[in-house]
């Protein structure tokens, strides 16, 4: 815990909650990795986290080879043959030739195969004209190409023993890619988080089910279930809890025996009907709640037993948020990887904010559009609202605006967070 003051804030000002800062420090002080390994074949390797270094076991590629189809000879040949040379071999890809050229030798190669020995330049089938003389081959090189002209190096993508990729690096397609072009046809990486998806709320009903006056569709569990799509986690779908302390308490506990992570939507405010807070006081402990942000104020963090909870707000936007800002990151570490934290990108601004509160850190929904000039400005989605998924939709990203900023002008330069840099579309 920090010397901060978590349990008592009814009458805490934002100055004096947790800021977004300190709640980022104590979820990287507080978590390390709790995944162990396993071996996966490479088809199932995308997006996971690798637990080991992987190393080139051989060159890549093999051999030097031609890269266009075409004549291989020896450049030093070039002025003595006057660029007329005797064709002597035919070698397609995936078919070396032994045999050495010649003097005054090419052979027609074609691209990917290995360059006979002895040649070290191809000149390009596009550039060349064949002759017949007395049943002989000949094929007439142009001027000019340097030595090493269109051959790829033995090795010249990755070198025999280069490391190719460090533990704790998330495996992306060229990853993966470069993995299978040394052979190996599997991989070390962190097993899966096993997550539980909890929904919170009287009024909640899944898509599908009738609803009535009061009634809202459990939105969030999609979101979030979407959101740990570009994670490493397993979805174990606990349903829609009421708004019932012991229900709650008897779920979360029960939960927590056979999860590495329970994360909640909604509850975990301060109202009566809120009871995400009193449930995880009783049966866990809390780290963090409360934070000095705007959307995602009711955010909490805490663990019962060896689960780690992370309590989101209800609210789809704030949900969202929090789920970039804290939950990715948690889920991130715990299976093996880093400490996942956005690409910020200056632009100016295309908006006014006259008057925002001082000492919270807020996040707009924002887009960037080209100026006349075709330069980007960061656009703020207009409408407020928590629960507006409308503005999810319109943002290809997020606006930061720090906790002693208390005006923005247009033109100024804010910080955006695209989606993209948390690993969404
Ligand atoms: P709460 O955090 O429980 O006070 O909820 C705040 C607001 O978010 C309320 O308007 C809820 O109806 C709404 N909400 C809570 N959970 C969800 C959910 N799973 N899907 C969509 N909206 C939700
Ligand atoms: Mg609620």
């Amino acid at each position: 815990m920090t010397g901060k003051q978590l349990l008592d804030d009814c009458f805490l000002h934002d100055k004096d909650r947790l800021r977004h800062h300190e709640a980022l420090e104590i979820l990287k002080q507080r978590l390390h990795c709790i995944a162990e390994t396993e071996t996966v074949p490479l088809q199932d390797a995308a997006e996971r986290i690798l637990a080991d270094t992987v190393t080139a076991p051989r060159n890549v590629p093999l051999a030097d080879n031609s890269a266009v189809d075409g004549y291989a000879f020896r450049n030093a040949d070039f002025e003595e043959a006057g660029g007329f040379f005797r064709l002597e071999q035919r070698i397609a890809a995936g078919h070396a030739s032994n045999a050495d050229l010649g003097p005054w030798a090419a052979a027609r190669i074609f691209t990917g195969a290995v360059m006979p020995p002895g040649a070290d330049t191809v000149a390009m089938q596009e550039d060349c004209e064949t002759h017949q003389q007395d049943g002989q081959d000949f094929v007439i090189v142009p001027q000019g190409l340097k030595t090493g002209a269109n051959r790829r190096k033995a090795g010249e993508d990755v070198a025999e023993g280069t490391t190719l990729l460090n533990p704790g690096q998330r495996l992306r397609p060229q990853d993966i890619a470069a993995i299978a072009s040394t052979g190996q046809a599997d991989v070390s990486v962190y097993r899966k988080l096993k997550v539980a998806l909890v929904s919170t709320g009287d009024e909640l009903r899944r898509p599908g089910d009738l609803i009535t006056l009061g009634d809202v569709y459990d939105s969030n569990h999609f979101l979030l279930r979407s959101l740990c799509a570009t994670l490493p986690v397993e979805i174990d779908d606990l349903g829609i809890l009421k708004d019932d302390a012991d229900a709650l308490e008897e779920v979360l506990s029960t939960a927590a025996a056979s999860h590495d992570v329970i994360l909640t939507t909604g509850g975990a405010s301060r109202g009566e009907e809120d009871h995400m807070l009193k449930v995880l006081d009783k049966i866990g402990k809390r780290h963090m709640w409360q934070l000095a942000i705007k959307p995602g104020r009711p955010m909490m963090f805490g663990n019962i037993g060896s689960c780690v909870v992370l309590g989101l707000p209800g609210n789809p936007v704030a949900a969202m948020v929090c789920f970039l800002l804290y939950a990715r990151p948690v889920f991130s570490v715990l299976g093996g990887g880093a400490f996942l934290e956005p690409q910020a990108f200056q632009v100016p601004a295309a908006f006014e904010v006259p008057k925002k509160k001082p000492d919270r850190r807020e996040f707009y929904r924002a887009y960037l559009k080209p100026r006349p000039d075709g330069s980007l400005a960061a656009h703020k989605f207009q409408r407020d609202g928590s629960g507006l998924i409308t503005g999810l939709r319109e943002a290809d990203g997020l606006i930061e605006i720090p906790e002693d900023v208390t005006s923005i002008r247009k033109g100024e330069l804010v910080s955006f967070l695209p989606f993209s840099g948390f690993g969404l579309r």
